[in-house]
């Protein structure tokens, strides 16, 4: 007898291979990873949207960073000019106060005529706009020489600081002191640079004093920009406040100042730059401060936090923003994207499924059979054991159907279906209806006698079944069972099984039929 199975298989074989080679790039699988994955699909998506978040949201966190950076160069910058133009003032100042010192000290220059003397005492530093005067005291605190004219014949200034510090420190050198209200000045408020005068002895002789107006450091803090909220001064060690911009409403908030806790971190080193919040206002500022160079006082610049922050929150909340919305919308796409897979990928398996199932009996189709024995006939080979088929067909059942019916012939044959159906238990068992009243069974790992026993099991149980078949010489529907056993590691393909199976129900047709025959020999009859 012809082999039934050689064409079909051979032209599967050179369609699936083509199907292989299509399917074997990279993207195909990476898409069918997915689509047997969707949720994967849904978490990597929400993975990249919260890792383009983060990234986006240190990237913000680093530009906040910048800014102050930026604001602390900037207000170092403003500092150091505050501070070299105080430096560079005194400085003056204290070359003008060593010329009187020394034009004091020499006979010659007080011999002079008291105008030629002012000349020679009172250079042109002495006349510079914020100086308020320039005199030298006697030791009892009186003025006896001075850059302008004034009343002063009666007026004692030994109750000053300056002026009792000289007379305890004779090498106190430049004295700056703190701000006073000036009595010769209608009490403008000023500072007085100073420096003793000595005796031949070196006894006290009197004190040179420049008077500086505070106006010098308003006018100089006028010309810096702070922002809206900012604040810059010049502050003594002590903590005595000497200017201010925006200028303190009292002598109660300057002292104030000076027990600020952050305060003593700016007298305790030459420069540098801390955040922290006023004591006075409660803004938080960054403070950038430096002692000016020669003198007790301490230039600082404090731009507020929240003027130096705006323009990045403003960028912040729109990249931000940004951000989440479209990460948001990413991670949404995802798993609206997840889903549909998910859904594709059921109805894709469903598609499978039914292209897999003959739509009669529910069993596997040829195809499935196909498939299905591959794989079998592989792990088999593999696990070096035995696998039988069973080529089963119903007998006369072109008479059942003359008799009852094509309908009653449907219904005669999903009863035989189930009857086989339910015969072959195990996992790896295949049940398939081959094409009209023929079906196929795999058993793999069954060696030929456990085969024929399975065989006879079968024809036993659908003849119980007594389905009528009055035609037919037993009266009831039978089936003629073809059977064959293969090992896989010695043979080489399945379809010799199924060639052997379909050999032996053609003998078992011809033997009278409602029996089993298993590749040659007779294994039972129930004729
Ligand atoms: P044998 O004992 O030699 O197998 O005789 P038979 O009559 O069974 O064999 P034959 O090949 O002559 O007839 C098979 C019949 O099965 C013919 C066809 O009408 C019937 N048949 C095939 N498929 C179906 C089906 O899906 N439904 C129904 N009702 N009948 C079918
Ligand atoms: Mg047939
Ligand atoms: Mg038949």
């Amino acid at each position: 007898m012809p082999p039934r199975f050689n064409a079909v298989r051979k032209t599967g074989r050179v369609v699936s291979r083509r199907l292989m080679r299509r399917n074997s790039t990279a993207a195909m699988r990476f898409a069918e990873a997915f689509s047997r994955h969707p949720v994967l699909a849904g978490l990597i998506g929400t993975a990249i949207a919260i890792s383009m978040a983060v990234l986006s949201f240190a990237a913000l966190w680093q530009g906040r960073a910048q800014a102050l950076q930026n604001a602390h160069a900037a207000s170092a910058n403003l500092v150091a000019t505050l501070s070299a133009d105080i430096a560079r003032n005194v400085e003056s100042s204290d070359l003008s106060l060593r010329t009187i010192v020394s034009g004091v000290q020499d006979p010659q220059v007080m011999a002079l005529s008291p105008e030629l003397r002012k000349l020679v005492l009172f250079d042109g530093a002495t006349a510079m706009r914020y100086v308020g005067g320039a005199f030298v005291m006697n030791r009892e605190g009186r003025i006896v020489v001075e850059r302008d004219p004034s009343e002063h014949t009666d007026m004692l200034f030994n109750d000053r600081d300056y002026f009792k510090v000289h007379v305890a420190h004779p090498d106190a050198g430049l004295y700056i002191s703190g701000p006073y209200a000036s009595r010769l000045r209608k009490g403008a408020t000023s500072l007085a640079m100073s420096r003793r005068i000595n005796a031949p002895d070196g006894s006290f002789a009197g004190v040179a004093v420049i008077a500086l107006n505070t106006e010098y450091f308003r006018s100089l803090l006028e010309r810096v920009n702070v922002g809206a909220s900012g604040s810059v001064f010049i502050v003594q060690q002590d903590g005595e406040m000497i200017a201010r911009k925006p200028a303190l409403t009292s002598d109660a908030t300057a002292a104030y100042v000076a027990k600020s806790p952050s305060f003593s971190a700016m007298k305790d080193t030459n420069s540098g730059s801390y955040i922290s919040r006023s004591p006075l206002d409660g803004v938080r500022r960054l403070y950038t401060f430096q002692h000016v160079p020669g003198t007790h006082l301490i230039a600082a610049v404090a731009p507020a936090e929240d003027d130096v922050l705006a323009s990045w929150r403003q960028r912040s909340i729109v990249i931000g923003g940004l951000t989440l919305t479209f990460g948001g919308c990413f991670i949404v796409i995802s798993w609206l994207l997840a889903i549909s897979l998910r859904s594709r990928a059921i109805a894709q398996e469903k598609l499978q499924r039914l292209a897999g199932t003959d739509s009669l009996t529910g069993l596997c189709n040829r195809r499935a059979l196909d498939r299905r024995l591959d794989e079998e006939w592989r792990r088999a080979r593999r696990a070096d054991q035995p696998i039988s088929a069973l080529f089963i067909d119903v007998d006369y059942f072109k008479l059942y159907n003359d008799t009852y019916g094509h309908m009653m012939g449907d219904d005669a044959l999903i009863a035989v279906a189930d009857c086989i159906s339910n015969s072959a238990r195990r996992p790896g068992d295949i049940v398939a209806r081959y094409g009209g009243e023929e079906f196929v069974i795999v058993l793999p790992g069954a060696a030929a006698s456990g085969a024929v026993t399975f065989a006879e099991r079968l024809r036993e149980s659908v003849e119980a079944l007594a389905i009528a078949n009055s035609e037919a010489s037993k009266g009831v529907l039978t089936i003629s069972i073809g059977c064959a056993t293969a090992s896989p590691r010695q043979s080489d393909d399945a379809l010799r099984l199924l060639n052997s199976a379909d050999a032996a129900l053609y003998l078992a047709k011809r033997a009278g039929r409602n029996r089993a025959i298993h590749e040659g020999s007779v294994a039972s009859d129930g004729a």
